[in-house]
């Protein structure tokens, strides 16, 4: 398949493009296109076949559904049974945002997109090019992260090209992506709503607009639960060399993971280091990767998938990595970083 790639300016869109681009969604073709979490790679939610090809050209699994997104509030009762008040209030305080509700759907939505499920998941994504591109492509754009199956999630259009590339019709490239992790998924179809994957919206912003809210038991890092959002079983992000997160006191950590680098380069392993920009220069590796600062947390979120990436272009055997457990973004940070590494944490 020929994909074409359009570069677009995030403030200064091209309107001639991006209608050319919905054009090909309401003819079923796929787009990859910019929102403010991670790239996602967009068909439209309705046809079942645009669905299938989706799932096709990112290897998913097919029992993983797509989260539909909409650019309007108006838009929503025709996809879903039921808005309730709760929901309501969501949408007002965080659409568009990093936030995806899980609801009952309505008739129209096609099991293929929901991977067989009587509940959908729907967004409305804080992003220019986005919001423009669901518009002018029938209103209903299902849009998975655009990677290939397992890989971590693209933050910019040279992740989707090195994993799409001839596999979809359209590549959008509209520069780096603002937040660079996942949505928040909260399930509102359950009697108290549930925080299915931890994202940007944290429990206690949900919780401060509508009471109660719970987190599924099943993203425990020890428990044996199934997590309730399909797609949170799979591997995810895992870099092909091994990952370890090394756990405490940052001196402590520094000295555990210089004395274990060095224990590798005797046993003749490569090994690298995921530190920050506050601790890059303590390390005495040759591959030190600075993921961002402490000070702003936002900068290791944004960074996560980028450094994995750029490890899997060079040999090595092992990636040790620092924790993140920062004060707002940490949750969803580790719940990523912890799949990348298998959840092999050692605590010093
Ligand atoms: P992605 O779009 O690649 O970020 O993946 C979408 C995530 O949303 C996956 O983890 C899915 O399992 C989850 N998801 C989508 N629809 C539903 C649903 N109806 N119920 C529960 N989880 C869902
Ligand atoms: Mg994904």
């Amino acid at each position: 398949m020929d994909t074409k790639v359009l570069t677009i300016e995030e403030h200064q869109i091209n309107r001639e493009f991006i209608q050319q681009a919905g054009k090909f969604l309401k003819e079923g073709k796929s787009i990859a296109f910019p929102t403010e979490t991670v790239y996602g790679l967009g068909g439209n939610a309705l046809d079942p076949h645009a669905s299938a090809k989706i799932y096709e050209a990112k290897g998913r699994p097919s029992d993983n559904p797509l989260i539909i997104h909409i650019a309007d509030m108006d838009d929503l009762p025709y996809i879903v049974k039921e808005v309730s008040e709760q929901a309501k209030a969501l949408a007002k305080t965080f659409w568009p945002g990093p936030l995806t509700m899980i609801f009952k759907k309505s008739d129209v939505v096609p099991y293929e997109t929901t991977g067989g499920l009587e509940t959908v998941a729907v967004r409305m994504p804080n992003h220019p090019i986005a919001l423009e591109l669901i518009r002018q492509g029938g209103k209903y754009v299902a849009a998975p992260s655009a990677n290939t199956s397992g890989r971590p999630s693209p933050t910019c259009a040279k992740h989707v090209i090195e994993d799409l590339k001839g596999r979809v019709d359209v590549i959008i490239d509209g520069g780096d992506v603002g937040i660079g992790l996942e949505s928040t998924i909260i399930d509102m179809s359950a009697e108290v709503p549930t925080i299915l994957r931890p994202g940007a919206i944290t429990q206690e912003m949900l919780q401060q607009v509508i009471g109660d809210v719970l987190v599924d038991p099943g993203l425990q890092v020890d428990k044996h639960t199934k997590p309730k959002a399909p797609g949170m079983k799979y591997k995810h992000y895992a870099p092909k060399a091994e990952l370890i997160i090394i756990e405490g006191e940052i001196d402590k950590v520094v000295e555990t993971i210089n004395q274990m680098v060095l224990k590798d380069k005797k046993d003749g392993k490569k090994s690298g280091v995921i530190g920050t920009d506050d601790t890059i220069h303590l390390y005495q590796s040759q591959v030190v990767k600075s993921i961002g600062t402490r000070k702003k947390e936002e900068t290791i979120a944004k960074h996560l998938y980028g450094v994995l990436r750029e490890f899997d272009e060079i040999d090595i055997d092992r990636i040790y990595s620092e924790s993140f457990k920062t004060p707002k973004l940490g949750q969803a940070i580790m719940n990523r970083l912890l799949k990348a590494a298998g959840h092999h944490v050692i605590k010093v």
